[in-house]
């Protein structure tokens, strides 16, 4: 599709249809709209316009559509994929101030939401309930953007990803018609599943100006424990026994030596610098709870497990959760000089021992690259994060490892991304995982999206 420079008129039209404190074409807004936390190269939009309302969203994508102008979404901008990056310009939406908490229904474990609600600000809110909002990217992420990436995180492993908590949505189409789908029943079996077909659409077949989300009873009880393994390969393959036992972790997150070393060292951790396992569970009372440890313990006993320590205290739980998300930052800090590959494959869980010994090798085979490797484990997900100096001639290399990493995790049955997304980043894996359905993904894409306008340039290669 064909788009053409915004002129004057598109300007002043787009402009007069917010307030004037919401729009901009400012150099410094439009390059804080132009890439997201990945390394994909940045491309500004002409115009950042924040809504506060459907009809201002239905009003902007009706013009736009017309005028055939790209729009894309943003929510927070913590993408690691490119994923909110405008890459062929037009109008970047920033749904940050359309960020109110509508409604809490405690009775019914819902809450409905406008999109630029920050998760950790609703389970904030929520605190005093009992209740939260399970799926935890870990960062600043909106509501928005999580629906659009279907995102993830620790707790996935027992209370599942985001596409799990979203009963109801409303969008506006590209053409600006606002439809409400889906409904507040805990399930449904009533036609085609729309809502579904929007969570992880990465904002290319509409824009989501409220949600209904479904919220979890916070536990009673937890426990914590940390395992050390002799090898990464030794604490897959508990990770695989431990999903076997039927003991339902609440998180299960693998840790390689050197993410080990790098939060020894960046927060005086202390911890054994061998892989490691951090288990957390989730019940009644801790009779259970202890019950549960015992029978993991034993597990990583018989894989080979070095030191288990159970009974971690809140504060030191929450400690390493902290460090655990922090870890992607601190990479980025320790290496400035570096661009990231980074890898998200996610395998059936009985190849995880396999495959994550295979990234390892592939990331080992290019040199002078720095490579951490870390998951959520229980759900089969992998990060591997191999970097170099963009440009150079380890840069092909490392590109050829993330190509055989993702082509193995296909091989068998997994996906290129298990929670980033697909963005400008993994759209050359989408022909070889999806095979002759992504012709259908495409057909879905013109019929909401006949003009294309909305985050062209993503997800189709
Ligand atoms: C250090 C670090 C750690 C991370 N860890 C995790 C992790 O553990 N798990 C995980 O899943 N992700 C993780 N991420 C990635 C990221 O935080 C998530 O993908 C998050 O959901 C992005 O939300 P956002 O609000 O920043 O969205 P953005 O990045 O702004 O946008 C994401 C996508 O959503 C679209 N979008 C935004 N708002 C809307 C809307 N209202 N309607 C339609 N489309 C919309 C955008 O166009 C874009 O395609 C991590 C990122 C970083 C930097």
């Amino acid at each position: 599709m064909e788009f053409h420079p915004l002129n004057e008129k598109d300007i002043k039209r787009l402009k007069s249809m917010v307030s004037p404190d919401r729009s901009s074409t400012g150099a410094s807004n439009l390059d804080l709209h132009s890439r997201d936390m990945s390394r994909h190269p940045a491309c500004r939009p002409e115009v950042v316009i924040w809504p506060v309302n459907r009809r201002e969203v239905s009003q902007i994508l009706g013009y736009a559509n017309q005028n055939t102008i790209p729009v894309t979404a943003w929510g927070a901008g913590t993408s690691l994929e490119g994923n909110p990056i405008p890459l062929r310009r037009g109008i970047v939406l920033n749904f940050s101030r359309m960020n109110q908490i509508l409604d809490i229904r405690e009775a019914d474990f819902q809450a409905d939401v406008e999109p630029g609600v920050i998760y950790q600000d609703l389970n904030h809110k929520l605190r005093h309930s009992g209740l939260f909002f399970p799926p935890d990217p870990g960062t600043q992420a909106t509501v928005g953007g999580m629906i659009a990436n279907n995102a993830s995180g620790t707790r996935t492993v027992c209370y599942g990803s985001t596409k799990n908590h979203v009963l109801r949505l409303v969008v506006v189409l590209a053409d600006g018609e606002v439809v409400e789908i889906g409904n507040r029943a805990p399930k449904t079996s009533s036609g085609y599943d729309l809502v579904h077909l929007f969570v992880g659409s990465e904002g290319m077949l509409g824009l989501v100006v409220e949600a209904t989300v479904r919220l979890a009873g916070i536990a009673e009880e937890f426990a914590s424990a940390v395992g050390t393994f002799p090898s990464v390969q030794s604490a897959g393959k508990a990770v695989f026994e431990i999903m076997r036992s039927g003991v339902d972790p609440a998180a299960l997150e693998l840790l390689a030596q050197e993410c080990i070393d790098l939060i020894n060292r960046e927060q005086d951790m202390g911890l054994n610098v061998l892989p490691t396992l951090f288990m957390e569970f989730h019940g009644p009372t801790q009779r259970q709870l202890s019950d549960i440890l015992e029978i993991v313990h034993e597990i990583c006993l018989q894989k080979g497990c070095q030191e288990f320590r159970p009974g971690l205290d809140r504060a030191e739980r929450d400690r390493l959760l902290k460090a655990r998300y922090g870890l992607g930052e601190m990479i980025r800090r320790n290496h400035p000089d570096q661009s990231r590959i980074v890898i998200d494959v996610a395998v059936p869980v009985s190849a995880y021992p396999e495959m994550i010994v295979f990234a390892i090798e592939e990331a080992r085979k290019v040199k002078t690259a720095t490579a951490y490797t870390f998951g959520h484990a229980g759900d089969g997900n992998i990060h591997l994060v191999i970097g170099a100096k963009e440009g150079g001639p380890e840069w092909a290399e490392i590109d050829e490892a993330n190509n055989r990493i993702v082509t193995k995790a296909l091989a068998m049955g997994g996906t290129a991304t298990g929670e980033h997304g697909v963005g400008i980043g993994k759209t050359k894996f989408m022909t070889l995982e999806h095979g002759k359905s992504l012709e259908w993904m495409k057909k879905v894409k013109f019929l909401f999206d006949p003009k294309g306008i909305l985050n062209p340039g993503k997800m189709f290669p």
